[in-house]
């Protein structure tokens, strides 16, 4: 371990067209002290996508041969593929002080939670339903049934925000970041990640009484 401790573990999820890409892409660039999870998936690449940069790409049976071996933080089935985090990159990042980053759907985020209750879950949305609506639509990609089934799974995920820590609005790439390394610099003084340093205050204390 660091002299710095062990680093925080986040998780980061929001509806798609919240923008939580770009803002990760911008925590990353701007601090050396993040480290980015890439996930382990069964669904094909998509074009421009990389191997160990966009995800790993396995089969499924390579994936299922992961779970079998309890390789997998968490994973979870989304539209017919399998999404999953590789516990030994977590694990030895957080092990040298990084702090480390999952983007991720809800279903892993609240297996992480349940597991990893120090885990910060942070929620981003844009500001409104309507800008929800706005961005998906001027992205031009999707057509307009994929954007009403997306606009729809957000309906149905607004309802597990409460189980979050930090909802963070996003109506700004900069202060929507700035916002998100906030809330993770500060969770390294909560209590709960402060045990090295309660262990030594205690010590210090007995010893001089
Ligand atoms: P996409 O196919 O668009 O890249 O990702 C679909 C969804 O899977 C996104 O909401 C993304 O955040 C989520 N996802 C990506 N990696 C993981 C993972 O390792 N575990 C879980 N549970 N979800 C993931």
């Amino acid at each position: 371990m660091s002299d710095a401790g062990r680093g925080i573990l986040t998780v980061v999820s929001g509806f798609a067209g919240s923008g939580k890409g770009t803002v990760m892409k911008k925590l990353i660039e701007g601090h050396d002290n993040y480290a980015l999870s890439v996930s382990v998936t069964s669904r094909k690449p998509r074009p421009g996508e990389e191997e160990g940069i966009s995800y790993f790409f396995k089969t499924r049976e390579e994936f299922e041969e992961m779970i079998r071996r309890d390789a997998l933080l968490e994973y979870a089935e989304y539209v017919g593929n399998y999404y999953g985090t590789p516990k030994d990159f977590v694990f030895s990042k957080m092990d040298e002080g990084k702090d480390v980053i999952l983007e991720i759907e809800l279903q892993g985020a609240m297996q992480i939670k349940k597991k990893y209750p120090d885990t910060l879950l942070i929620f981003l949305t844009p500001p409104s339903a309507d800008e929800l609506y706005k961005r998906l639509k001027g992205r031009g990609t999707e057509t307009d049934d994929v954007i009403e089934k997306r606009m729809k799974r957000a309906s149905e995920e607004a309802l597990c925000i409460k189980d979050y820590d930090y909802l963070i609005i996003n109506d700004n790439i900069d202060d929507c970041t700035r916002r998100v390394h906030e809330a993770i610099q500060t969770a390294h003084h909560t209590v709960g990640h402060e045990m090295e340093l309660i262990k030594r205050l205690k010590t210090e204390l007995i010893d001089r009484v």
